[in-house]
């Protein structure tokens, strides 16, 4: 085998868009057809939803919390989204790839431009991939987040009005995703991964 190749390590993922355009949805999905991917999970400072589990969705944890791990240094990136914190933990991301896997980080555009940033930086160093999902029309996006039910009808005309603005910057990731069934958005996903893990790196 080619020593440049020998040495190659994991690929990491980067999924984001508009809030409620499916990112959470179709990720699942992927992670159910692909089932060696190693999804990266956030901590947040929001509220869990019904259903949520800590540990599965995210990492539930406070602001306090919060900034004792920004200042240990332990996200990858943070941001804050909608009101409240995210962040991406670095250790499980580094792990994953020093072991050649594949990891599936979803955030939002905040997230994934200071990713590239570290990228550039050489602040990272691996393969990454940056894909954008999008909705099929805006007036979809409006639907489904009112159909998730998961905020008031005001803070879903706030995400709309974010959405809209999110989806300026997609000329900046690598692919653009149009989720309009959950199956092929993931299926492509898929075959984005597969073909990005065969690419030649050239460091
Ligand atoms: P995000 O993680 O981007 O905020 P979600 O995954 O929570 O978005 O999806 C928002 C809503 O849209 C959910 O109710 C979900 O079931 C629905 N949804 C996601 N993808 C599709 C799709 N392709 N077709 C129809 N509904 C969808
Ligand atoms: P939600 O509250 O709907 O689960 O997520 C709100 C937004 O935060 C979504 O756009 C989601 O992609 C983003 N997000 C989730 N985890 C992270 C993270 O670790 N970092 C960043 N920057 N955004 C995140």
């Amino acid at each position: 085998m080619p020593k440049k190749l020998k040495g190659r390590k994991g690929l990491l993922v980067v999924i984001s868009g508009p809030s409620g355009v499916g990112k959470s949805t179709v990720v699942r999905k992927l992670l159910s057809i692909d089932l060696k991917l190693k999804m990266s999970i956030s901590a947040t400072t929001r509220p869990p939803r019904p259903n949520e589990k800590h540990g599965i969705d995210y990492f539930f944890i406070t602001e306090e919390e919060f900034f004792d791990r920004d200042k240990k240094h332990l996200f990858l990136e943070w941001a804050k989204v909608h009101g409240y914190y995210y962040g991406t933990p670095k250790d499980f991301v580094e792990e994953q790839i020093s072991k050649n896997q594949t990891v599936i980080s979803e955030v939002d555009v905040q997230g994934a431009a200071s990713i590239k940033e570290s990228v550039t930086s050489g602040k990272i160093k691996c393969a990454t991939v940056f894909i954008f999902l999008i909705p099929p029309s805006v007036d979809i996006l409006a639907f489904r987040l009112r159909r998730r039910k998961t905020e008031s009808e005001e803070l879903v005309n706030y995400r709309l009005r974010a959405a809209i603005a999110e989806l300026q910057v997609m000329e900046k990731y690598d692919y653009i995703v149009v989720n309009d069934k959950v199956d092929s958005a993931a299926e492509k996903i898929k075959a984005i991964i597969n073909v990005e893990k065969e690419r030649v790196l050239l460091n």
